[in-house]
């Protein structure tokens, strides 16, 4: 990292693609978000960031810089492709060298959550704590692992990926081929499906118009007291207890800092730590579950931070 050069970071998701510029002093100079438009496919993604990217440079005026990119999933450090993205489009591609033809620039592409760990362990929730679990409750579930302020991707580019453990074989599939992964139960397209599963073993009727609810409007139905809310959000607080019980036995992480549209469910910082000291292998919970301290920037920030 040449500590003299401006930063540019993308953070690549599902739904949209935000970019930031950082000065050489590391102050912010521009953000922008655009929608990913992914049903376009790669090479309409590809030309999305593309532009996004054009705009960040003109805004720090051409100067030297350097480029991550944040994104779920992993590169596989065997073959170079792109796996496990929830953008499925973009899996087995070699996204990095597409990356840095359409850029025209060296660009270090790392996981998602991954980045808003690092960019909470440096600058945010995690900073003085040696073990930071970072999670991303999103579109999909996401976590990484910062070890005294360096990432641990691990040799297949796979740690921290808790959201694919799978919690209830007997569950809803995922799109990763297993069956009641961590994911299916409490990202939030996991909690709009349990949702609408639920409204159907209740019979509900076809034009409910909580069949069409978000994740955030089901939260909004159980904070108002709707029945069915209230059920799906019980069973929401249990899975996270039982999926963050899980990862504490194997890491005991210093801290734990929750990202993603979700965690701003206030009941999982008392509701949902209850949970998970129910089904700790321990007679106390001590681990700080936290909210993030960087907002809906930490993965951005995250980004900015790796780049080369
Ligand atoms: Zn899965």
């Amino acid at each position: 990292m040449n500590a003299s050069a401006c930063r540019i970071g993308i953070d690549l998701g599902g739904t949209k693609i935000e970019g930031i510029a950082l000065d050489a002093s590391g102050a912010e100079v521009v953000r922008q978000r655009i929608d990913t438009e992914a049903h376009g496919g790669p090479q309409h993604i590809l030309a999305r960031i593309a532009g996004l990217y054009a705009a960040l440079v003109y805004a720090i005026d051409d100067a030297p810089h350097t480029l991550g990119i944040g994104t779920p999933g992993a590169v596989s450090p065997k073959t170079g492709l792109m796996k496990n993205s929830n953008t499925v489009c973009l899996n087995g591609l070699p996204l990095t060298s597409l990356l840095e033809s359409a850029l025209h620039h060296p660009v270090r592409l790392e996981n998602d959550a991954n980045c808003f760990a690092l960019a909470e362990a440096l600058q945010g929730a995690g900073v003085g704590h040696g073990l930071v679990f970072g999670v991303i409750l999103g579109t999909g579930c996401g976590g990484g692992i910062v070890i005294d302020g360096k990432l641990r991707a691990g040799p297949q580019a796979l740690a921290g990926e808790w959201g694919h453990m799978v919690i209830d074989p007997s569950g809803d599939a995922c799109f990763c081929g297993a069956h009641g992964c961590v994911e299916t139960f409490i990202s939030g397209g996991g909690l709009e499906h349990r949702f609408r599963t639920l409204l159907d073993r209740r019979g509900a009727a076809t034009n409910d118009p909580r069949r069409q609810w978000s994740a955030s409007l089901v939260h909004q139905g159980f904070q108002a007291g709707d029945a069915d809310c209230i059920e799906i959000m019980g069973e929401y607080f249990a899975r996270f207890g039982q999926a963050v019980a899980n990862l504490i036995a194997v890491l005991d992480p210093d801290i734990i800092v929750l990202g993603g549209g979700l965690s701003h469910i206030d009941r999982l910082y008392t509701r949902g730590i209850a949970e998970v000291e129910k089904r700790m292998f321990s007679d106390e919970l001590t681990t700080p579950i936290v909210r993030n301290q960087l907002g809906d920037s930490a993965g951005v920030v995250g980004a900015a931070l790796i780049g080369i």
